[in-house]
């Protein structure tokens, strides 16, 4: 390893003479270290628990606890047993020696120091820590990797070449597999992936021996749960998405895929989980979903505003019966359809009597008030859904009725004036009645497309004149 990939160490120097840390500490940054410094044991313990230090230049003489104790110490914790220490001492006695090798220290230095010898020796251990380090993470790899080959044999008797190349295949795969052991109570985890810790942020060494649920954190209430706690109890396999957290806190939709896995005898051993993260396929489903129906109430909202174009377009805003442009066009239809069929089209023209009067005594309003009723008394008279009721102009109404003999268009232009009697709106003003009153005219005809429909309208347009003329509040036929 070249001084290059290990000089950015980080160093830790404790010592109680002042000048001989700043004369220690110019040295090593000059070389490229990182170094922090402690002038007694307390700040020794504070500067490690800050952050593992990647040596430590330990003086025998601290103030408060000496070297030794502070290194003992530093040995029996887990965290902090591997950490490198060299002693630094102003005397050379047999004695301190030997304690500080029996304490743990790594190396002993005498002051005054050698620079070169110095930096060399801070280099060996940095290296030699560095590479025991690596050989502690093969070895726990190892262990991981026989305890799958330990459980894979037990259920299956494959030969150990197999067992490698699956051990390969799952510590490459992207999914995540958990291996728990249906022997045990709780289901304890006994292997997991290294794709379940990528998945999770959660080690092999965090979770061995724990049920799986503490992915859910506090969140279990899912009806999916429910779903694999049957499974288990009926040592069925199953298929579930469930709300899971990484160690970090951050939520993941989780799909899994379990399965049972029997001994010869047919007993359940153990639960092997494969599970992958779909929170992307999840949001993207939801984003579509979101889409649609922003899409469908958009259409909505289309299709009635479409409607209303259509009743701008085709209604009289006034009387809400179909208005002249809605009467043209669909008499002109009617007119070509039943020109094939040869059937009889009906007409009825209607114009209120001396509605001029009327709006003379009752006012513009009172006059719109009264063409609304008599509108609605049109509509109600006629009854086939092809039957059409217009307002053909100011006062005056239209009904076409299709397929309809001059017979049955009678009946409905009696029906109009009956209704519109029974109704009794006053008009005081009126030479006929004292209430509102109708002219009709009516024709019928079996259309033809060489005839004129204009002269057909003139026509029942001349009945009604007539009826005018008769005296009013009556329908004459053309
Ligand atoms: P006749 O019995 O001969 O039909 O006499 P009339 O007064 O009904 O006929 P005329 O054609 O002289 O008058 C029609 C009146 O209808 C004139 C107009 O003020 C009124 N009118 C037309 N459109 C409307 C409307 O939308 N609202 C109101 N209030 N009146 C209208
Ligand atoms: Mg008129
Ligand atoms: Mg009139």
């Amino acid at each position: 390893m070249t001084k290059q990939t290990i000089n950015k160490g980080d160093i830790l120097i404790a010592d109680n003479q002042v000048e001989s840390l700043r004369l220690l500490s110019k040295i090593l940054e000059k070389e490229g270290y990182k170094v922090r410094q402690a002038i007694d044991g307390e700040m020794v313990l504070i500067a490690v628990d800050t952050k593992i230090p990647d040596l430590i230049l330990l003086g025998v003489n601290l103030d408060t606890v000496d070297g030794y104790q502070i290194c003992q110490q530093l040995k029996k914790q887990e965290k902090t047993e591997n950490i490198p220490i060299i002693f630094l001492n102003d005397f050379d006695h047999f004695s301190d020696k030997i304690k500080a090798f029996k304490s743990g220290g790594i190396d002993y230095l005498l002051k005054p120091y050698q620079q070169q010898e110095l930096l060399v020796r801070i280099e060996n251990h940095l290296e030699v820590g560095l590479k025991i380090e690596q050989l502690k993470q093969t070895n726990k790899n190892l262990e991981k990797k026989l305890k799958f080959i330990e459980i894979s044999q037990q259920f299956q008797q494959q030969i150990p070449l197999e067992s490698h190349l699956l051990y390969e295949a799952i510590a490459v795969t992207n999914n995540s597999i958990i291996i728990t052991d249906a022997t045990a109570s709780d289901y304890p985890i006994v292997y997991v992936n290294p794709g379940f810790e990528a998945m999770t942020g959660y080690s092999f060494e965090e979770v061995a021996g724990k049920n799986c649920r503490f992915l859910q954190g506090s969140d279990r209430q899912q009806p999916q749960l429910e779903q694999i706690r049957h499974c288990l109890h009926h040592g069925q396999a199953c298929h579930v998405t469930l709300r899971n957290y990484r160690k970090d806190g951050s939520l993941f939709w989780n799909e899994i895929s379990l399965s049972p896995i029997k001994d010869e005898s047919d007993n359940i051993i153990y639960y092997i989980g494969v599970q992958t993260d779909v929170t992307d396929k999840k949001r993207a489903n939801e984003q579509q979903e979101r889409y649609e129906a922003s899409l469908q109430k958009m259409n909505r909202e289309l299709h009635e505003l479409n409607q209303k174009l259509y009743r701008l377009a085709n209604m009289d805003g006034l009387t809400e019966v179909a208005n002249r442009r809605c009467f043209d066009e669909t008499l002109e239809q009617e007119w070509r359809r039943l020109s094939r069929e040869k059937k009889p089209l009906s007409l009825i023209l209607g114009d209120i009597d001396y509605f001029k009067r009327y709006n003379d005594k009752y006012g513009h309003l009172g006059g719109d008030d009264c063409l609304k009723k008599v509108a609605a008394v049109m509509a109600q008279a006629t009854f086939r859904p092809a039957d059409l009721v217009a307002r053909y102009g100011g006062e005056e109404f239209a009904v076409i009725l299709p397929n309809t003999p001059e017979e049955g268009a009678k009946e409905v232009a009696q029906r109009i004036l009956d209704s519109l009697r029974k109704l009794r709106i006053p008009h005081q003003a009126s030479d006929v009645k004292p209430y509102v009153t109708m002219s009709l005219g009516l024709g019928t005809i079996t259309p033809c497309l060489d005839t004129d429909i204009t002269s057909f309208v003139d026509q029942v347009d001349e009945a009604l004149f007539e009826a005018k003329k008769q005296g009013r509040d009556r329908l004459k036929s053309k």
